[in-house]
């Protein structure tokens, strides 16, 4: 996996990061990390009753105008990790409890990240690693993953071109989302879990439902059925609410209402999906 040029995600940007210039993600050459934490918040598979054993990696290759972790994905604070470092602190989670190792947004610090599980693999981690990312990734670069991640935990964010520019700057977000769904689809499959619920190996696609629709979300539930199948779990979530750069703007200026989200339910029953998370209208 290559930083320079960088081709480790759909961006392409080919910045010479090795050379300590930053590309679109704000990344050069360095591992880092927000911070790693047991996390309750994930959907009941992944969080279980022990928690996720999640790291949150600094930096994005999107930039959503709506991020609510704008201060680690975009303004890239963290702190500087040395590959044995993360391997430490995925082993000390394991030794906590966590069901999983989570990898929060890995994609632009991938060569590190999996140098990093090398590491803890070989000393004594055992745990599987759930690939948590925003569903902008090259199909190239996930095949090299292929029997690495166990979990993949995309977003589906858009369907449509112009939206994914707008709110994200990725207009070729819809194609790219798609194949790499079918690509860990064929990877992974549907979702796996043991006799406690907890996951063990699969995929969870995450659909935040946005106001005035403009995620496309019949559409790309018609996709998932279709292409995928309807034994993929969906997380169909409504928590959006407009910070960072969406706060005043005239289309995603508010939060969602009870009939957007009624809604897309009735669109998820539409396309008959075998289950999924939803979440509890407050
Ligand atoms: S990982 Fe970062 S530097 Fe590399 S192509 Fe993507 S946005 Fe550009």
């Amino acid at each position: 996996m290559q930083l320079s040029p960088c081709t480790l995600c759909p961006r392409n940007c080919k910045t010479d990061r090795n050379a300590g210039i930053n590309g679109f993600c704000s990344l050069s050459n360095e591992l880092k990390i927000f911070c790693t934490n047991l996390h309750f918040g994930e959907e009941p598979p992944i969080s279980g009753t022990k928690g996720s054993g999640t790291v949150f990696f600094s930096g994005c290759n999107l930039k959503c105008i709506y991020c609510q972790n704008f201060a680690f994905s975009q303004r890239n604070s963290g702190e500087i990790f040395s590959t044995q470092k993360l391997a430490d602190k995925m082993l000390e989670l394991q030794n906590r409890g966590a069901h999983n190792i989570n990898w929060v947004t890995p994609t632009p610090q991938l060569p590190y990240a999996v140098e990093a599980l090398k590491i803890a693999r070989d000393n004594g981690l055992t745990i599987p690693l759930v690939y948590n990312c925003g569903g902008y990734e090259s199909t190239e670069i996930l095949k090299l993953l292929d029997g690495i991640v166990d979990i993949y935990l995309p977003d589906a964010k858009y369907f449509h071109n112009e939206t994914a520019e707008e709110f994200s700057f990725a207009k070729n977000y819809p194609e790219i989302n798609r194949a790499a769904l079918k690509e860990m689809y064929r990877q992974v499959g549907a979702l796996k879990t043991d006799k406690n619920g907890i996951a063990e190996k699969g995929m969870i696609i995450r659909h935040l439902v946005l106001p005035n629709n403009v995620s496309g979300t019949r559409e790309i539930l018609s996709f998932i059925a279709n292409e995928l199948g309807t034994d993929v779990p969906i997380s169909l979530m409504h928590q959006y609410f407009p910070t960072h750069l969406a706060v005043g703007h005239p289309t995603i200026g508010r939060k969602i209402t009870w009939e957007e989200y009624h809604t897309a339910l009735e669109w998820f029953d539409e396309f008959g999906f075998d289950s999924a998370f939803v979440q509890e209208w407050e």
